[in-house]
Order: C-alpha cells, then sequence, then structure tokens
C-alpha cells in the first residue's frame, strides 16, 4: 500500500475511504480571473470535490530566478473558500525563454534539425518543450518545482501534487542533442561494459561506446529498438527527478498520469512505458483518450484503459485523471449518456478518482471549444446536467464505492512493451516516410490492434480479465488461462516461466508470431524461439502478412472463420492439430506439457474478427476459456447489457451498461439496493436500465 508514500499519510487515508470527484480549472490563460469566484462555487455545487491548478514554468519564472505568483496565490485562496480540494501540477514543458537562450535548451530532430520551441492550444504561452536531458533544463525545472513547494507546502489546500503531465518522448527524435546522445551512449554503456559486447548482442562493428550514434531511420529494426527502449527510460527519469524534489520539501502524496497508455499508444513516435513511469509516484493514473476510437473497439476501450492502468498502478489504487466530456473543433458533441458511462467504466472497474478535462470549454488555438464540461460563459448543457446527477450516486456511495475492489479473475492478457514496439517499427514505411506514420483509419500497429481486439471480444463474452505487463511476467502463475497477443520478442527468462507456467497446469494461448525474434530483434531462425518449440509442440513453417491473402479456419467442431492479412502454418513436433486452414494445412496447435496445455494460432483472433467480424470468434473465444472461468456473474450478461462486477465487503455491486438505445430490465440475483434509485429490491426483480444507461445495484450479501 503505497510503498512510497511519505509521513503525511492522513490526506491520502482520508481520500481511500472516497471517491475522489474533480476537475482541471485552471492552465494560463483561461479561464480569466473575473470568472474564478462564481466557477469555483458552481464546480462545488456539482458535487466535485477537487480542482487542478496547472502552473506554467513560463508563466511564473519569465526572469530567471524571479517569480510571480499572484494567480495561483488567489485561485487557492478561491479554493478554500470554496471548500474545493487542490491538486497542483508545475507545468515543466512551458519552459521559460532563457531556458533555451542562456542554456540552449533546445532539442535537436533525427536529421539533426532544431525543433523549435512553439505555443500550442494546450501550451498556450509557449516554449514548448526543451530538452529535459540538458543538466541546465532539468536543474532549472527541478528548482521552479522546489520553488513551489516551498511556497505553498503550508497550505492546507493542496491535497496532491502531480509530477509530470502525460510524460511521453515525442516526436520519434527526442532527442538527438548532444547530452541526449551522451546519456544513450551511457546508458549501452551501464547496460553492456564494453563496445564488444554491445557489437557480439547486435551484430554490429562500433569502435567504441562514442562510435554509436543515433539511428536516422527505421530500416535497421535493432538500433531503433534500442533507442526508443532508451527514450522511455528518459521519461520514468524525468517524472522521477520531479517526483524526489518534491519528497525532499513535503510529503504530501505524487501522482502522475500517462497521456496515451502502454495499450493505446504509438509506441514508436509517442514512446513511455507505463511499467517504468509510474514506479516512482506514490499512485498513477491515465488520460481517457475514448473519443473517436475506432468501431467496434471504442465500446470496450474505457474498460481496457482502466483494467491496464489499476493493473500497472502498484497496488491497484489509481485515478483516472483526464475524462474529456465534450469534443472541440465544432465536432458532433459527445452524447451525455457516453460520457455518463465512461465515468461508471471507471468506478466500476475499480478507479478512485476521476478527474475531468475540464471544467470550462477551452478558448485558444488547436483546443478551441474542446472538452470542458460546462460552455464557454458556464453555462449548463445535457452533459453537465447528467454528470451532476451521476456525481450525487457516487458521493452518496462514495465509501462503498473506494473500498470496493476488483474481483479476482482467472485470465490475464499480456502486455509486452518491445513486441509493441519491434512490430510498430516493422510496420513503419521506412525510407519513404519521414512521418513514421502507420494508417490509423482502423487500427494502430497490428500487435496493438491484435491486444484490444482480443480484449474486446473478452469483453463481448463478458467475460473480465486482468491486461498485465511482461515486466511483471511472473504475475501469470495466479492465473489459469493466459492469452499472449502477439508475443514477437520472448527472452530466455520468459521462456522458462512460460514453460514452467505450462508445467504446472496453466492453460497458455499465444497467436501469431510468438517468439519470432530475438532479443536484438533479429528473426530466430527457428519459429516459435527461444525453445518454445518443445512447449506448443510445433513449428511455423511458413507466414503470410498481406492484405487480400484471406485464409478460411476451419475448427474441428467443424465451425469455419475466416482470417484476413496475418495466417501462418505449422508442422506438427508432438502437439495435435486443433484447425486447419481450406487447404488442409494446420492454423492451430494445442500441446499438452506437464500438466497443462500451450495453445498456437497461426491466425489472430481478435485481428481477424476485426477485418471480418463473426459473433463465432467470440463463442469459440468462451469454448477456449470455459474450464478456467471462475463462476460467474458472466450470466448476467447479454447482447444487451454488459456488467461489470466490483467485490464489496460481504457482497458485490453490479454495474448494468444498457448497449442498446431501448430500455434494458435485469432481473435481480439477490435481495439488494438499487443505487441509482436509492430503493430496495427485493431476488428475482426486475431493474429498469435507460436506454444506453448504467444501472448500479448492491448486494449487501452474495458471495
Ligand atoms: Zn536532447
Amino acid at each position: 500500500m503505497f510503498k512510497n508514500l511519505g509521513k503525511d499519510k492522513t490526506v491520502m487515508m482520508s481520500y481511500r475511504n472516497s471517491i475522489v470527484l474533480g476537475t482541471q480549472y485552471y492552465r494560463q490563460p483561461t479561464p480569466t480571473a473575473k470568472e474564478w469566484s462564481e466557477d469555483l462555487k458552481k464546480i462545488q455545487d456539482m458535487g466535485m470535490q477537487l480542482i487542478q491548478l496547472r502552473p506554467q514554468w513560463r508563466w511564473h519564472e519569465r526572469i530567471e530566478g524571479n517569480y510571480i505568483w499572484d494567480d495561483i496565490d488567489q485561485l487557492l485562496e478561491l479554493a478554500d473558500k470554496n471548500g474545493l480540494d487542490v491538486m497542483f501540477k508545475p507545468m515543466l514543458e512551458t519552459a521559460p525563454g532563457f531556458v533555451f537562450k542562456k542554456y540552449n535548451g533546445y532539442r535537436i530532430g533525427l536529421k539533426g534539425e532544431k525543433i523549435w520551441p512553439i505555443a500550442h492550444g494546450a501550451f498556450y504561452p509557449g516554449g514548448w518543450l526543451p530538452c529535459f536531458d540538458n543538466p541546465d533544463v532539468i536543474e532549472g525545472a527541478c528548482k521552479f518545482v522546489a520553488e513551489a513547494v516551498r511556497r505553498y507546502k503550508d497550505c492546507k489546500t493542496i491535497k496532491i501534487w502531480h509530477a509530470w503531465n502525460e510524460p511521453r518522448s515525442r516526436p520519434i527524435g527526442e532527442c538527438c542533442c548532444e547530452h541526449s546522445l551522451a546519456n544513450y551512449q551511457n546508458w549501452l554503456k551501464d547496460k553492456f561494459e564494453n563496445i564488444d559486447a554491445l557489437n557480439d548482442f547486435m551484430g554490429k562493428c562500433w569502435a567504441s561506446f562514442d562510435d554509436v550514434d543515433v539511428p536516422r531511420d527505421t530500416s535497421d529494426f535493432a538500433e531503433m529498438q534500442l533507442w526508443r527502449r532508451w527514450a522511455a527510460t528518459r521519461v520514468a527519469w524525468r517524472v522521477e527527478q520531479v517526483t524526489k524534489t518534491i519528497r525532499t520539501l513535503d510529503s504530501r502524496p505524487i501522482v502522475a498520469h500517462v497521456g496515451m497508455p502502454s495499450v493505446m499508444q504509438d509506441v514508436l513516435c509517442d514512446t513511455s512505458d507505463d511499467y517504468l513511469t509510474r514506479k516512482t509516484v506514490d499512485f498513477y493514473g491515465s488520460s481517457f483518450a475514448t473519443r473517436r476510437a475506432p468501431k467496434p473497439i471504442e465500446e470496450s476501450l474505457p474498460f481496457l484503459i482502466n483494467d491496464w492502468i489499476r493493473s500497472i498502478s502498484g497496488d491497484g489504487y489509481y485515478w483516472i485523471n483526464e475524462l474529456y466530456p465534450s469534443i472541440g473543433s465544432w465536432y458532433r458533441e459527445e452524447f451525455e449518456y457516453d460520457v455518463v458511462k465512461w465515468v461508471w467504466a471507471s468506478i466500476a472497474c475499480g478507479a478512485k478518482g476521476v478527474i475531468f478535462w475540464q471544467y470550462k470549454k477551452e478558448r485558444v488555438g488547436l483546443e478551441t471549444n474542446d472538452a470542458g464540461i460546462v460552455e464557454t460563459d458556464g453555462r449548463d448543457n445535457p452533459t453537465s446536467i447528467a454528470l451532476k446527477k451521476a456525481f450525487s450516486v457516487i458521493n452518496k456511495n462514495s465509501e462503498l464505492f473506494a473500498l470496493a475492489k476488483a474481483p479476482k479473475t482467472n485470465i490475464a492478457v499480456i502486455y509486452d512493451f518491445e513486441s509493441d514496439l519491434i512490430n510498430r517499427i516493422e510496420e513503419t514505411n521506412h525510407m519513404r516516410d519521414a512521418n513514421l506514420s502507420v494508417n490509423y483509419s482502423t487500427m494502430v500497429n497490428t500487435y496493438k490492434t491484435a491486444l484490444q481486439c482480443v480484449y474486446q471480444m473478452f469483453w463481448k463474452a463478458g467475460i473480465q480479465v486482468d491486461v498485465i505487463s511482461s515486466h511483471e511476467l511472473e504475475k501469470i502463475n495466479d492465473y489459469k488461462f493466459i492469452y499472449l497477443p502477439m508475443f514477437v520478442i520472448v527472452n530466455e527468462k520468459q521462456s522458462r516461466i512460460l514453460c514452467q507456467y505450462v508445467k504446472g497446469g496453466g492453460k497458455l494461448f499465444a497467436e501469431g508470431g510468438v517468439a519470432q525474434r530475438e532479443q536484438n530483434t533479429m528473426l530466430q531462425t527457428i519459429r516459435p524461439g527461444s525453445g518454445l518449440v518443445e512447449l506448443f509442440g510445433a513449428q511455423e513453417i511458413y507466414r503470410i502478412f498481406e492484405e487480400g491473402e484471406d485464409r478460411k479456419v476451419i475448427m474441428h467442431d467443424k465451425t469455419e472463420l475466416i482470417s484476413k492479412k496475418m495466417n501462418a502454418v505449422f508442422e506438427l513436433k508432438g502437439g495435435k492439430a486443433t484447425a486447419h486452414y481450406d487447404n488442409g494445412q494446420i492454423a492451430m496447435v494445442e500441446n499438452t506439457y506437464g500438466s497443462g496445455k500451450a495453445i498456437m494460432t497461426g491466425f489472430s483472433p481478435g485481428l481477424a474478427n476485426l477485418l471480418s467480424p463473426d459473433e463465432q470468434w467470440v463463442s469459440i473465444l468462451k469454448n477456449w476459456v470455459k474450464d478456467c472461468c471462475l463462476a460467474n456473474y458472466i450470466n448476467a450478461d447479454n447482447d444487451s447489457i454488459f456488467t461489470r462486477v466490483l467485490d464489496a465487503d460481504k457482497g458485490k455491486i453490479f454495474f448494468l451498461f444498457n448497449k442498446t438505445d431501448k430500455e434494458q430490465s435485469w432481473i435481480t440475483p439477490n435481495n439488494g439496493i438499487d443505487l441509482m434509485l436509492s430503493v430496495k429490491v427485493e431476488k428475482g426483480q426486475s431493474v429498469a436500465i435507460a436506454p444506453n444507461g448504467v444501472g448500479v445495484v448492491h448486494f449487501p450479501k452474495m458471495s
């Protein structure tokens, strides 16, 4: 529990007993001073307890060492007057002019070009952003943070420090300046000690570590993979520097939150590794980029983000830090019921804080009219009215939700940073493509799409799964069924863990391309590599990844399905074939190994279902896991209602999401309380769930 928490545990402990509802309120220059008093009163009236302030470095330290805090002083006073808590988030990415002019804090891109700092809808004062590998820049940034913490450490209104907003490394060239390059070379030295060891590992011929340059292109996968792995460590390092600075001065809890969590981000051009980033803060959170997600993944994405962040955030305590209640640039507004659904999805998965971005719609730059609960003049709209209702139910049952926990599940899906990265690099349009882009209209890179899509299939099947990081692969021993979407790079240690897991009775399911590459990204000569042929009882003999190269897959119960784009063929090495392609080649193999089973497919069920939707994929998935599922609230689920359950003391809380635009009724399995209406319900009674709405029912005694 809060391993890193300092002496002052009281703040967090009181937060631990309630759900924190709040909103980002202020980043210069909006909202303006004349709006503050009335806005803060309305935020409190709406049922929120906390506002976030985002003071920007460039705003407060225009002249080096000369700090001005007038606006923040005034806002803290007003927050106190209105009974609101404050989360204080220094924004270091908007650096003052002297950082560039005096300290040459510029970033350098892949082609050696200066990446000029800009102003932006989200970074309006400008100076976005300097290179934090430059020692003068990080020193100046930490000085600014220290100045802020010293100034406000006696301010009781501030309850939480926020170390870094959406830490990430973008663009891909961040950063090729002399400081960053030296740091990269030192990182390699620490890892490999001498240049021969690095050359042996990579199959290269550098004369010395100083000879290692930034990879300027993706055409050699190995160097780009190494470089971006380094970049992810720098993101985590930045967060650590700020966290340490705050911690030496104050003991209040520290949070950081990712912009695009690992399960969603473009891991090559917008890099961070949540497992590394969250290590030094007290708890972790995520922004919530569910808007305009590709169909059909959009419905399950809110749950995927939550399940991932819960898993990655230490002991499972986490917040959703930026939930977007509206959409800018004059697009069609989000439906109010979708926004309310995202709030409930977060509570249902175990989030203990939900913070909105932001209270008022924005007025500047590329965030014009974006993401406010209320309109620019403070007017209510259908979303703010619907949210107020939801907040009242959450606040009324705050302690119940705060103490409830996501139930144990027997099934986990693994996320692997290195596999994601190598796949993303492989799918780049290499030398011809300066933007290093992939086609985002239907999917991100195939690895991530396969991951998101198999999660979506579990979601459709009404089966709760955990999503865990391969950094903690040992955790698989807590589960009965492990699903590996395209685990392209499996190292020796991971191979041992997987083999022992199956030997001990686990069921391991790996899709197309498992252990295809060595750790240095070279293709394995025998695939799957790392000794996994014995585990899966088969070897890949042919693989294709091409548009239009569809295969018909015939399961042994005669079910026929289409697998598009990615398919592999196997030769048996002790296992037995459990599906064929229509040309008779083997498409799927099952092998008994020790007391468990290992299953390998030539296709990706999730990808196949995305590219050629077929409900049979979901039934087949249910069949694969049926002997591993816990008994079972999944029966509460049907085509019209999706259910999530939290364990609460001796009972359970059911969250019922109506997937349709018609009212649905749900028969209660026990005596309970309909929390939406605050009325008792008896076993067998029917509860009405509004079109596209959410029902929440508490059963105080239910095992
Ligand atoms: Zn740099």
